[in-house]
């Protein structure tokens, strides 16, 4: 390790062989997007070691704790997150890029997710039916789903490994943690405080390696029963091939390609507030950002002026630095599927009212800044309409019947989230019902909550995070019919 944090002094102890410089094996550099600077070089685990983890996660299932002991866990590590606040978005700050403000809201919803599924654990209490069918008790537990593989992207580190742990610690479910290898350091920071909120080490090991390795032996090993990943529709694929033999749970939270509709009567200002507060959080680089906004086109002017006025006040740089909004892309290939977006929708007729194409050089390795940017006019057809971007870019498509904004919106193969601003509330159920999107914000644009179930309709994956409905995706319901003709001793 180089990058000093007290968070992630004592590694080694917690899951062997998962850290630390290495001779002669093979290393992952994980670098600050913004500086260039290398932050640590972790020793890449064999296919052996992760199959050394998924043995002892195994072994962890025989390690019980009382749903009351489980809730205790998860309150202690929701404090814990709280109390390293700061710490915790320093790590997530250097190694992703985002500005700490925003890395602190962060630590803050992925805490979250532990305090709510704390105050939630008498879900899991066995219960027995008060009927008696066929004379027989009928009795329903809630039995851990087995050894879980997670699966974590880069660009909400901590939130997105926060929301599969806490719902895994709560139904005992031990794990194994596959985190991005730009972003493992949030994720390692992380282990200490579970250790002191008395998590068993057989429930949270982090291996870091090949990813196509680890994920086929999650897929194939008879002892990991659920998979839950997060990041592109191309890799949850893969793991949906893999794992047709071995029938296991998967839990996919996948690509997105949120619409914005704003519609003829809505409050423009009202939908320029929320879409600035969505679209810039990671510098576009969220499965929930607004990738394209469709507006009545009597509207598209008013819309335009006050968004490019909004953005030419955003300050885009090193997220440590207090004035900053927008950090980074991620790396080179995040900075260059932008650019082809915006010369696509250039191409295609759009026009550009702020921002633009940023100059980099041939063998630049970080700093791929890229200014907030505004297209108007854009063709339905254009790239950037079609798949998501994944950069702090909005493409504007004007609109002349609501019937022509719903098919422009549904014509996707993802169906994540949409947000509809408008001010009548017939054309809201209507927008509504119609969408095939798993969130949707109503004359808002705000994201997930832990309270509530979040996941994606068509291609944008399958189950659910967050709410009752992402704690059951780690539990196997268990029932029990006795014959109540036959005693027992
Ligand atoms: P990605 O390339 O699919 O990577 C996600 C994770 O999968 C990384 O840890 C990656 O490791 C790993 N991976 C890659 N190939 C694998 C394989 N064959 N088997 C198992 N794991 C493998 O996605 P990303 O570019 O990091 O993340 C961005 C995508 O995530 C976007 O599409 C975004 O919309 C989506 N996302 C969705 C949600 C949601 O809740 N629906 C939330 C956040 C992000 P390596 O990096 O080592 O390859």
């Amino acid at each position: 390790m180089m990058f000093g944090s007290p968070l992630l002094s004592g590694l080694s102890s917690f899951a062997p062989g998962q850290s630390g410089d290495s001779i002669g094996a093979s290393v992952s550099e994980v670098i600050n997007p913004s500086t260039g600077v290398s932050l640590a070089r972790l020793s890449m685990q064999s296919d052996l070691q992760v199959l050394q983890a998924i043995d002892l996660a195994k072994e962890g299932l025989r390690i019980t704790r009382t749903t009351r002991r489980r809730g205790m866990m998860l309150a202690r590590i929701a404090a814990l997150l709280d109390e390293h606040r700061r710490e915790l978005a320093r790590i997530i700050c250097v190694e992703n890029g985002k500005p700490w403000r925003e890395a602190e809201g962060e630590v803050d919803y992925a805490s979250g997710f532990f305090r709510y599924y704390s105050e939630q654990m008498n879900r899991l209490k066995s219960r027995r039916l008060r009927a008696q069918p066929r004379s027989h008790q009928w009795t329903i537990h809630y039995r851990p789903s087995g050894v879980a593989g997670l699966i974590v992207p880069w660009n909400f580190p901590l939130a997105m490994l926060a929301k599969k742990l806490s719902a895994a610690i709560a139904a005992g479910a031990p794990c194994v943690i596959k985190p991005a290898p730009q972003t493992p350091l949030s994720t390692l920071a992380l282990l200490p405080l579970l250790s002191s909120a008395k998590v068993p080490k057989e429930w949270a090991q982090v291996v870091i390696g090949d990813p196509g390795m680890i994920g086929r032996i999650f897929c194939e090993h008879p002892d990991v029963r659920t998979i839950s990943f997060t990041g592109s529709t191309r890799v949850g694929k893969i793991l949906l091939r893999q794992t047709t033999e071995t029938v296991k749970r998967l839990t996919l939270e996948l690509g997105g390609n949120a619409p914005l509709l704003v519609c003829a009567d809505a409050d423009v200002e009202l939908a320029v507030e929320h879409l600035m507060q969505n679209k810039f959080r990671c510098a576009g680089q969220t499965c929930v950002c607004v990738n394209r906004v469709y507006v009545h086109e009597s509207l598209q002017a008013t819309l335009v002026q006050s968004l490019v006025q909004r953005a030419s006040m955003l300050k885009v740089g090193d997220g440590m630095r207090d004035d900053v909004h927008l950090g980074p892309l991620i790396n080179r290939q995040g900075f260059d599927k932008v650019a082809a977006h915006l010369s696509d929708a250039l191409e295609r007729g759009a026009q550009l009212q702020s921002g633009g194409m940023p100059h980099v050089t041939p063998g630049q390795s970080f700093g791929f800044y890229f200014p907030p940017t505004i297209l108007s006019d854009v063709p339905q057809d254009a790239l950037c309409v079609r798949e998501e971007t994944f950069g702090p870019m909005i493409p504007i498509v004007p609109f002349s019947t609501m019937e022509q904004a719903i098919e422009w919106s549904n014509a996707s193969e993802f169906g994540l989230a949409a947000y509809v601003f408008t001010a009548s509330i017939s054309a809201a159920d209507r927008l509504i019902r119609e969408l095939q999107f798993g969130h949707v914000g109503l004359n808002s644009a705000t994201g997930p909550t832990p309270e509530a179930p979040f996941g994606g309709m068509k291609q944008s994956g399958i189950g659910r995070e967050g709410g009752i409905e992402g704690l059951m995706e780690f539990v196997e319901t268990q029932v029990v019919a006795r014959d109540l003709h036959n005693d027992m001793s």
